[in-house]
């Protein structure tokens, strides 16, 4: 069985083929131009990641939202739980650009971190 994705881990943005016995054992990667491309498809096929983009709630701040994210990939399977608990903070202002705002979210080893600064009013 054959799976194609594209690499997303440069603009290039190579068409992956990943090809898996029955089992789900990667047997072989093609159409990626370095080795990253080939551990993109061995953790898009194992332990999928995503780094998470969102906004959180300031309270007292310029703006009423903070650009926040991952500070690395997170686990697909975290996202949905991890967006929950950053739509339940409210953030005093002032906040820095890479504050972090949950410290080693769902027991991840990632941090959510503020990505722009946001001064009182
Ligand atoms: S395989 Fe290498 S060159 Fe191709 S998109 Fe991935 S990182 Fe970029």
């Amino acid at each position: 069985m054959n799976k194609e994705m594209v690499c997303v881990a440069c603009p290039i943005g190579c068409s992956l083929v990943v090809e898996l016995d029955k089992a789900g054992t990667i047997l072989s990667v093609a159409g990626n131009q370095c080795k990253r491309g080939n551990e993109y498809a061995i953790t898009e096929c194992t332990a999928p990641t995503r780094t998470l983009t969102t906004t959180a709630k300031v309270l007292g701040g310029i703006t009423p939202l903070v650009p926040v994210r991952s500070a690395k990939p997170l686990p697909k399977g975290l996202l949905i739980e991890s967006v929950k608990l950053i739509n339940a903070l409210k953030i005093k202002a002032p906040i820095k650009i890479g504050d972090v705002l949950i410290a080693n979210v769902l027991d991840s080893g990632v941090d959510i971190i503020a990505s722009n600064s946001c001064p009182k009013m």
